[in-house]
């Protein structure tokens, strides 16, 4: 995992991306983006794999879309 992966992240660039993995919470890179239809319309899905090699394809984190009431 190069070190500048985070900061990009962090600067909002959508290339690359870093979150928990949801079985052993280390850290997992966002490989790949893709819309599924769900109820409500198309919702954001990432597939990612950890630095364990687990692999998962899950609705994409909102953390910068959550609004958040002061
Ligand atoms: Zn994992």
């Amino acid at each position: 995992m190069r070190p500048e992966a985070r900061a990009r992240a962090a600067s909002g660039e959508p290339s690359l991306e870093v979150v928990p993995c949801p079985e052993c919470e280390r850290p997992a890179e966002v490989v790949e983006r893709c819309f599924l239809i769900g109820t409500d319309g198309p919702v954001e899905h990432v597939r990612i794999q950890c630095v364990d090699r687990h692999w998962f394809l899950m609705p994409a984190p909102e953390t910068a879309r959550t609004p958040r009431a002061a």
